[in-house]
């Protein structure tokens, strides 16, 4: 079984991992010379709508699927017409305009910080004034990480947030003054099967995650999975979904979602019986959908920038290393640590031996 992928970061990195097992090779399209996946699957180089690469794909891959959001329509769909691509590209289109991502969460009932459209500094104006600050600027397309956001406090000026966010098309987005920080991950079959991991909390550290717990039993599961569920069926999705969210006074509301296998869910990898990305292969293969318990507490760290000597880390009981092979650069993820323990404490413990070593780099 072969299959094609578009990027060739460190998720294509980590399906192509966990498809070996399975019997399943991969075969990625990546501008960058140096993309990490090469170091475990085959790469052809080239630009994302290169014809003769997309053709190379439709021929030897057996299922496309994709590791980011930003992949050039035509490219997809022409890959779409020749053979499957999961998930479908109608996750994509919904997933890349944060307005049409706001919008499909409200014909689904699911409830999300209140927003207005505004594409020039009259309508953002119009839009302070009816949502009251502070409130986010954020532009619709090619935003991640918190790209192309602009808050704005109260007494701030909107000409200098829509010059920030470029003054491009955007949405004003009020600010939600959560108490946490969620993300469900989910997957679901060729037959319509869904099955969601264990809420994620999530902490970010200048816009970009910096660690992922695991809670099992927390009372906003049911939410969650209510939630992301109507969203998978919507779309007649096949493979991962990640649901980001908001939890407020007991109450969930979406900020976006990712078609794909996320960072949130990295600790799946060994906290659950099945990784999300043995799943999505599972799912886009048409293969039965695989456990989504453990039974450790588990959590996930990143490393941004550069990581930690690895001697040091593995020094940590429980700790499960993964480096991606690439360059250490500012703001850039370069791998991460699972690390698990048999009670919340223990976990706890060898989460701050991670933060204490990333402390001292
Ligand atoms: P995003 O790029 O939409 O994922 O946003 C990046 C981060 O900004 C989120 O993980 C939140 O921490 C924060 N954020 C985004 N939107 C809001 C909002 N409406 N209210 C409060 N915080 C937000």
């Amino acid at each position: 079984m072969i299959l094609g992928l578009l990027g060739g970061g460190q998720l294509a990195q980590m399906l192509a991992l966990a498809g070996h097992p399975l019997g399943i090779d991969t075969l990625f399209i990546d501008p960058a010379a140096d993309a990490c996946a090469a170091r475990v699957a085959h790469h052809l180089h080239g630009r994302f709508d290169d014809p003769a690469l997309l053709q190379q794909l439709a021929e030897r891959a057996d299922v496309v699927s994709y590791e980011f959001e930003s992949v050039p329509t035509t490219g997809i769909e022409w890959l779409a017409s020749q053979i499957p691509v999961y998930p479908p590209p109608q996750a994509l289109a919904s997933g890349r305009d944060r307005l049409h991502e706001k919008q499909l969460f409200g014909k689904l009932g699911i409830p999300t910080a209140e927003y207005r459209a505004v594409n020039d500094l009259e309508q953002l104006l119009g839009a302070v004034s009816e949502l009251g600050l502070p409130a986010l600027l954020k532009s619709r397309r090619e935003g991640y990480d918190g790209k192309g956001q602009y808050l704005l406090r109260p007494g701030a000026s909107a000409a200098e947030a829509w010059q920030a966010v470029g003054g491009v098309e955007a949405i004003l987005e009020r600010l939600v003054p959560f108490q946490r920080e969620l993300s469900i991950i989910a997957v679901r079959s060729r037959e319509g099967e869904i099955r969601c991991y264990p809420l994620s909390e999530n902490q970010h550290r200048n816009g970009i995650l910096h660690l992922s717990i695991r809670r099992p039993d927390d009372p906003l599961q049911g939410q969650a999975e209510v939630l992301v569920s109507g969203l998978l069926q919507h779309l007649d999705y096949v493979g991962v979904i990640a649901l980001e969210l908001f939890a407020q006074e007991g109450r969930l509301l979406a900020n976006e979602f990712a078609p794909r296998v996320h960072n949130s869910g990295h600790w799946t990898m060994e906290g659950a019986l099945c990784s999300q990305f043995e799943n999505h292969l599972r799912a886009i293969f048409g293969l039965p959908l695989g456990a989504t318990q453990g039974s450790d507490e588990v959590a996930m760290v990143n490393f941004i920038g550069h990581p930690p000597a690895s001697a040091d880390l593995l020094a940590i009981p429980g700790l499960h290393l993964h480096l991606y092979g690439k360059e250490p650069r500012s703001g850039r993820k370069v791998g991460h640590a699972t690390v698990r323990g048999d009670t919340l404490t223990t976990l706890q413990q060898r989460i701050d031996a991670v933060t204490a070593l990333l402390a001292e780099g």
